[in-house]
């Protein structure tokens, strides 16, 4: 099965350097309860029945995007226990992160700034891709972030953002399709 592979030699695809076996690690981040484990499910494909390696809360599945293949080891451990031990690993591990807070949930965005500014102190030089993410946007009702300050945040923390529903699967494709783009654009841009 293409989409369940462990062993990224499986990739048929051979141009490019995306395809030479790299295995990209992305983390999630967020205050509890935003989703982050509901999102992880879904890129897992655990909903869909797909039979994915799911050993202490990582995902592993390589998608295409952009017609070339991509490997990613997903994590969600943040909340795994309260270590410090823990949280500086996972700053530390990550090629890429996702930042999640919920729209309703104004105390959750301001965490997500806080995420944001812990990434930058523990990983100064380097220019690691973030997506922040705006989850449970079919909760209409009770939204207190309006996707105009999820976006002004994104621009003040230089990263991008996408607004998603795990509920309704609205924007997942998406937003793991644009981590994959924004690891690949740092990866040439550091290249050349
Ligand atoms: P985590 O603590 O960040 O891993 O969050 P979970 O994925 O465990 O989700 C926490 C709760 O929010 C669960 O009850 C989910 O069903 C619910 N939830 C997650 N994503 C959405 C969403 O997009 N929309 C709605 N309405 N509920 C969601
Ligand atoms: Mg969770």
């Amino acid at each position: 099965r293409d989409s369940c592979v462990s062993d990224s030699s499986d990739s048929v695809i051979s141009s490019g350097s995306d395809s030479e076996g790299h295995v990209y690690k992305v983390v999630l981040l967020g205050e509890q309860g935003v989703g982050k484990s509901s999102l992880a499910r879904i890129f897992g494909g655990v909903e869909d029945g797909h039979d994915c390696d799911e050993a202490g809360n990582t995902y592993d599945r390589s998608i295409e995007v952009d017609e070339e293949e991509a490997s990613i080891l997903l994590y969600d451990i943040w909340e795994q226990d309260n270590s410090q031990w823990l949280k500086e690993q996972c700053m530390r591990i990550g090629d890429a992160y996702i930042i999640v807070y919920s729209v309703t949930d104004k105390s959750s965005f301001e965490k997500a700034s806080e995420l944001r500014i812990q990434l930058r102190r523990a990983r100064q030089s380097e220019n690691i891709p973030i997506i922040l993410v705006g989850n449970k946007s079919d909760l209409v009702r009770s939204r207190e972030v309006s996707v105009d300050e999820g976006s002004a945040c994104a621009v003040v923390f230089d990263c991008k953002f996408i607004e998603t529903s795990a509920n309704l699967h609205h924007n997942v494709r998406d937003l793991f399709e644009g981590i994959v783009r924004q690891i690949r654009l740092r990866k040439d841009s550091k290249e050349e």
